[in-house]
C-alpha cells in the first residue's frame, strides 16, 4: 500500500514529529511505501495568489475557481501544486498530521488544500446539472482511497465530550473529515486524536505512540464512518437535504449525514 502523510508541524523535534516517526516506522515495517509532505520544510506557499494561474492575464480579474479549473484543465498548475497532485494519485492511503490549532488546522496545512485541490481535480468534477451536482461526497477523484486525520490537542478528552466546553470533537472535526477527505471520494476513517499532550510524560508518550502503531496496523481494515453518500439516494435533488426519515435516531445537525453510530 502507498501511504501519503501532509505533515503540518513546525518543528520536527517536537510531539508531532516523534509521533510521524512513529508512523512512518510502523507503515515501513509493514512493508509499506511512504512519502511525507513536511509542508514547512517544504516552506509550502500557503496562500492561493495570481501566482497560482501562470496563464491569467496582468489585467484579468481573478476568480479563482475559474482560473483553476481553466490551468488544471490545461496542465498548467505550478510545478508544487502538480506534484502533491500527483503524490495523491500515488497514494493508496493519505494521512493529515496536524496540532490542533484554534479548533482546526494549522494555515499552512489549510493553504495545501486550498491550493492542490484545483477545480476539476478536487471539486468541479462529473456532470453538474439540474439532476446532478457532481461527483462529490463519496464520489470523485480520491474515490477507493482511504483517509484520516492524526491529530494533537491540548485539551483533555473530557473538553471535547459530547457536554464538554470546546464542542465535541467530531463536531470540531467534520468540516475537514466530511468537507475536505470525504468530499472528492475519500473513504474517512475515524481520527487518532492524542488529547492533553502539552506535559506529555514518557509514560504516556509510550501510551499514545502504541496507539499510533494500532491505527497504523489496521489501516486498510479500520471500519471507516459511514457518511451518507451524495448520489446515494439519501438526498433531494437539487436541494441536498436529506430526505424527511432517514436520520438516525436523535441525529441533529452534522450527525444527520452519518448513517448509523460510529463503530470503532
Ligand atoms: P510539543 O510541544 O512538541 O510536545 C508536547 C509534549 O510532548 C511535551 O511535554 C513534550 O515533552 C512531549 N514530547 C515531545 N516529544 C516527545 C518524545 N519524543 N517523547 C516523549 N515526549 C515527547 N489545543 C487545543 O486543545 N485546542 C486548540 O484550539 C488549541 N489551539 C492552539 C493554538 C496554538 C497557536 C498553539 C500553539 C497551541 C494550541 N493548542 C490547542 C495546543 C496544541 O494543540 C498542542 O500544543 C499541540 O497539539 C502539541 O503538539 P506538539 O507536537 O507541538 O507538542
Amino acid at each position: 500500500m502507498n501511504v501519503l502523510i501532509i505533515f503540518a508541524h513546525p518543528e520536527r523535534h517536537s510531539l508531532n514529529g516523534a509521533l510521524l516517526e512513529v508512523a512512518v516506522a510502523e507503515l515501513k515495517g509493514l512493508g509499506h511505501d511512504v512519502q511525507v509532505s513536511d509542508l514547512y520544510a517544504m516552506q509550502w506557499k500557503a496562500a492561493v495568489d495570481r501566482a497560482d494561474f501562470p496563464d491569467l492575464g496582468p489585467d484579468e480579474r481573478l476568480k479563482v475557481a475559474s482560473a483553476s479549473s481553466r490551468e488544471f484543465a490545461a496542465d498548467g498548475l505550478t510545478d508544487d501544486v502538480k506534484a502533491e497532485q500527483d503524490k495523491l494519485h500515488w497514494a493508496d492511503t493519505v494521512i493529515f498530521q496536524f496540532p490542533l490549532w484554534w479548533f482546526a488546522m494549522p494555515a499552512i496545512l489549510k493553504g495545501w488544500v486550498d491550493r492542490v485541490y484545483a477545480c476539476g481535480f478536487a471539486y468541479g468534477v462529473g456532470e453538474h446539472s439540474d439532476r446532478r451536482w457532481g461527483d462529490r461526497y463519496g464520489e470523485g477523484m480520491m474515490a477507493g482511497k482511504r483517509a484520516m486525520l492524526i491529530v494533537t490537542a491540548g485539551g483533555w478528552p473530557e473538553h471535547y465530550s459530547e457536554r464538554g466546553i470546546n464542542g465535541q470533537i467530531d463536531d470540531l472535526l467534520f468540516p475537514i473529515n466530511h468537507g475536505i477527505l470525504f468530499y472528492p471520494g475519500f473513504t474517512v476513517l475515524p481520527p487518532f486524536v492524542a488529547y492533553r499532550v502539552d506535559r506529555l510524560d514518557d509514560t504516556r508518550f509510550r501510551t499514545v505512540a502504541d496507539e499510533l502503531r494500532e491505527r497504523m496496523r489496521t489501516l486498510q481494515t479500520r471500519l471507516p464512518i459511514p457518511y451518507r453518500k451524495q448520489n446515494g439516494g439519501e438526498y433531494q435533488i437539487p436541494t441536498m437535504e436529506l430526505k424527511p426519515g432517514l436520520e438516525t435516531s436523535g441525529a441533529v445537525r452534522f450527525a444527520l449525514h452519518v448513517a448509523e453510530p460510529k463503530l470503532r
